[in-house]
């Protein structure tokens, strides 16, 4: 059997989108699934929007989603180089391209701009091209050798036939057939010398023994164009996969501007990479059962590329957290603390038992930065309203609170042991000595210890962790306030 060989081929144009992390995982599943090689293949060719900085970012961002490439430029396995520009100067791609001139299959073009202009428009999927009209086909030998031999600025253009249909095969999308009047003679290598994506990707897939193409439906349209070229080269198609749009809850595209587009929006918001990987899988790809959560091993042992769909995946930020707060949760409590240190240490003093805390917000966040807004009452007291010490189901009232508090206020000031279990077996004595339930005294005493309806732990640990004067002045303040309702 021949060995399964996938690719993911981004071009280096900034940070990496979350559709392009998905082909790249998808790819990199496919592979490691059939035991095969993932390559990863730097498009640099378009020099105009080659952005400084941007294959560090493809290098670092799949090093921490763990998407690990067997070949690429770091890694020689025999098919390279694995970079675009340095395959255009070695001349790779011309020399096809010259093969394909011989073949009739493409020819030079010295059509200047000011030709160009006069040509019929089109616009596909948004953009406008110009329907090439063959004027340079009819060049003689002689005459394209000349223009040659002058240095005159000349592209190099696909010779679709007006005749007939081309159809190919897509995973997901079942056969497409395209009649050929419809392919325009898109320009292969262009009059900088470089290839264009079209060609490039064609002369690497087949080149670097690629099986498998998973890339993003946009490339749907032009697929036609890249299946006239194997078969003028007489070579074999790899297995094509175009994924569905990834888009945002009003299904638009996903875009920058929704904050979470990239990889990197993502981990600086404080997701951590399993989690959107996890979460990235799932966008458009589904197990047999309802599964959600999977670590990489998992999804590559359970990646079937057949059960990818074909409708529009949409970005869910919303399940997103919740993913990531089951994978903070399932953390060993010191690597977890050793990521929320930083946020903890942002809002709270240092002498705070910062573990302990820790602890009580592993399983109650979603991601770090919302440590925030669940401890920040151990650093302040926030202002509040006395009507949270009113509690329905607690069955406590404001004049009910008052009283629990002016009567534990000395008992608490007796305490000497400021321990959780000792706090609580005290106050649980005084609960049962009155006959009250013991929410019927924790409401309030919690209520004047934070200010807030929730907290990531009880009225006693709460004071454990703030130590006895600091907890005393607390009480004291909700006796104030409450005496002034
Ligand atoms: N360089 C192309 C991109 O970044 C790759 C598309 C493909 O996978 O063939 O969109």
């Amino acid at each position: 059997m021949m060995k399964i060989r996938t690719r993911y081929a981004p071009s280096p144009t900034g940070k990496m989108h979350v559709g392009n992390l998905r082909s790249a995982l998808y790819e990199f599943l496919i592979a490691k699934h059939a035991g095969g090689d993932f390559i990863l293949r730097i498009e640099d060719t378009d020099q105009e929007r080659f952005v400084e900085g941007a294959t560090e970012i493809i290098y670092s961002t799949l090093e921490k989603a763990g998407i690990t490439h067997d070949e690429g430029p770091d890694r020689d396995g025999g098919y390279g180089p694995y970079v675009q520009s340095e395959r255009t100067r070695l001349g790779i791609y011309m020399k096809y391209a010259r093969e394909l001139i011989e073949k009739g299959e493409a020819y030079y073009c010295f059509c200047d701009k000011e030709r160009l202009a006069t040509l019929k428009t089109e616009v596909v999927e948004g953009k406008e091209i110009t329907v090439y009209d063959k004027h340079c086909l009819s060049l003689s030998k002689e005459e394209v050798e000349a223009n040659l031999a002058a240095g005159k600025p000349f592209v190099i253009r696909q010779n679709n036939p007006k005749e007939g249909a081309t159809t190919f095969h897509d995973e997901l999308y079942g056969d497409i057939t395209v009649d050929n009047a419809e392919l325009d003679d898109m320009i292969l290598i262009k009059s900088d010398g470089f290839p264009t994506y079209n060609f490039a990707n064609v002369v690497d897939d087949h080149t670097m023994h690629i099986t498998h193409v998973v890339r993003g439906n946009e490339y749907l349209s032009s697929s036609p164009k890249y299946v006239r070229l194997y078969e003028a080269f007489g070579w074999d198609i790899p297995v094509y996969v175009h994924l569905p749009l990834i888009t945002d809850e009003n299904h638009k595209k996903l875009a920058k501007r929704s904050g979470h587009a990239s990889f990197e929006d993502l981990t600086e918001q404080g997701f951590l990479p399993e989690a959107v990987v996890n979460y990235i899988a799932l966008l458009g790809w589904s197990p047999e059962d309802n599964r959600e959560i999977f670590s990489l091993k998992e999804l590559i042992e359970q990646f079937d590329y057949r059960r990818i769909s074909k409708s529009p995946a949409v970005f869910d930020i919303v399940k997103l957290r919740w993913m990531n707060g089951e994978y903070l949760k399932a953390m060993d409590p010191d690597a977890f603390y050793e990521m929320a240190e930083p946020y903890l240490k942002a809002v709270l003093p240092e002498n705070l038992n910062l573990r302990r805390i820790a602890g009580m917000v592993q399983t109650r966040i979603e991601v770090f930065p919302d440590i925030a807004q669940q401890v920040a009452f151990f650093a302040k007291l926030p202002e509040y309203d006395t009507a949270m010490y009113a509690h329905k189901k607690m069955k406590t009232s404001e004049a009910s609170s008052l009283e629990v508090l002016q009567e534990v206020l000395p008992l608490l000031e007796a305490q000497e042991d400021f321990g959780n279990d000792a706090l609580f077996a005290a106050l649980q004595g005084y609960a049962a000595e009155k006959g009250f339930k013991n929410g019927y005294v924790m409401w309030p005493l919690r209520t004047a210890l934070s200010g807030k309806q929730t907290t990531p732990a009880g009225a006693t640990e709460i004071m454990e962790i703030l130590g006895k004067d600091e907890s005393l002045a607390r009480i004291r303040k909700g006796i104030e306030l409450l005496q002034n309702v």
